[in-house]
């Protein structure tokens, strides 16, 4: 019965999701679509990821390591950092550093137009959520934030920005560590695809959680498996506050493998970094600079919704922006994949 339901959850709706190709298919009868909506790497995983999670499917009779040592080990030899926390995507991270720190009450503070799930997140947990938004070129005023984000147990900061695609320079984001009383969980979902590196910060900073993922360059969006650097204190707390195993072992084990496949990532990379640039050149509408494997386009005089169903009749799939709070209704966010669906978008949006 509904009167049963937390009444945070009828107050505001869930996550955005985009629609499906497979619906987009039947309901148009095309038969392949470009899949540009969720920012994922268009080849599949990794061989060696392949492999692994193959030989890890063997063991599931067995709970999962609870330490995730196979994961955390090849974290530690690929990065110079030792305190990592793991979880079900980034998201599922992102909930238990929440958990993890703020009580019922207690501010969330969230620079925006942003992606959704952090004040889903913060509101499941009873915190008041402060959203602060950022400036006309979607750049983050420092002051501002720091300003409104001063008594807020966590500041949330994603750079690049999903859907906007800048990233903070490094200085405005020491310039907030220093200004705020709290934590900033810095979301860097995209960082592989970005020039900027955030982790240097990590060695000075106690405040700063770095939050990344594998569903996005690795290709194990299905597996759900995200990370975040953390300073030293913070592990043992998480540990307390999460689900007794975080990860399970076959997405462990596969996580572990893909990030000593570089190859598999740098080839993404290279194709990101070639088409995002013909996305703004030759797209008839403007596109935002992008640091990521999105870009943003203006595509007024239509509507978000509009030019989503307009590029779904020619069988390609981009994200409406309508959805995301702080942003006027006429952008989409579309991500580079195949070179056929990219050119297929490019065709497509321009004949509308
Ligand atoms: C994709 C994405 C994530 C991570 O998603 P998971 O699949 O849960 O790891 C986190 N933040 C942003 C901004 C994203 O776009």
């Amino acid at each position: 019965m509904d009167r049963w339901v937390r009444s945070c959850y009828k107050k505001k709706s869930g996550y955005a999701f985009a629609k499906k190709a497979e619906d987009i298919a039947r309901e148009y009868g095309i038969d392949r679509i470009a899949r540009l909506a969720s920012n994922e790497n268009p080849e599949a995983l990794s061989p060696a990821a392949l492999k692994a999670a193959e030989e890890a499917l063997r063991t599931v009779n067995r709970y999962p390591d609870e330490r995730v040592n196979v994961l955390m080990n090849a974290l530690r030899a690929h990065y110079a950092h030792e305190h990592f926390v793991t979880g079900v995507g980034m998201d599922g991270v992102i909930e238990t550093v929440i958990r993890t720190l703020v009580d019922p009450g207690e501010k969330v503070a969230i620079s925006t137009p942003t992606f959704s799930f952090y004040a889903l997140a913060a509101m499941g947990q009873g915190a008041e959520v402060v959203t602060v938004p950022r400036e006309a070129d979607y750049s983050v005023d420092t002051k501002k934030l720091i300003k409104a984000a001063k008594d807020a147990k966590i500041t949330v900061l994603c750079s690049p920005n999903n859907p906007t695609g800048n990233a903070t320079g490094i200085d405005d984001v020491r310039e907030i560590l220093e200004g705020i009383e709290g934590v900033l969980f810095l979301d860097n979902a995209y960082v592989e695809f970005s020039e900027t590196d955030y982790l240097p910060l990590m060695k000075k900073h106690e405040n700063l959680i770095l939050g990344r993922t594998f569903s996005k360059v690795y290709s194990l969006a299905g597996l759900r498996i995200g990370y975040a650097f953390t300073p030293r204190w913070l592990p043992p707390w998480y540990s307390r506050a999460g689900t007794p195993f975080t990860v399970n072992s076959v997405s462990m084990a596969a996580a572990a493998a893909a990030l000593g496949d570089t190859a598999h990532a740098e080839r993404y990379i290279a194709q990101v970094k070639r088409w995002r640039k013909r996305f703004a050149d030759e797209v008839k509408y403007p596109a935002l600079p992008s640091d990521a494997n999105f870009v943003m386009i203006d595509v007024s005089p239509h509507k978000s919704d509009e030019m989503v169903e307009e590029l779904a009749r020619k069988g390609v799939v981009v994200r409406s922006c309508r959805s995301f709070t702080g942003l006027e209704d006429h952008y989409i966010r579309v991500n580079v994949g195949e070179d056929w669906e990219n050119e297929l978008f490019i065709a497509g949006i321009n004949a509308v």
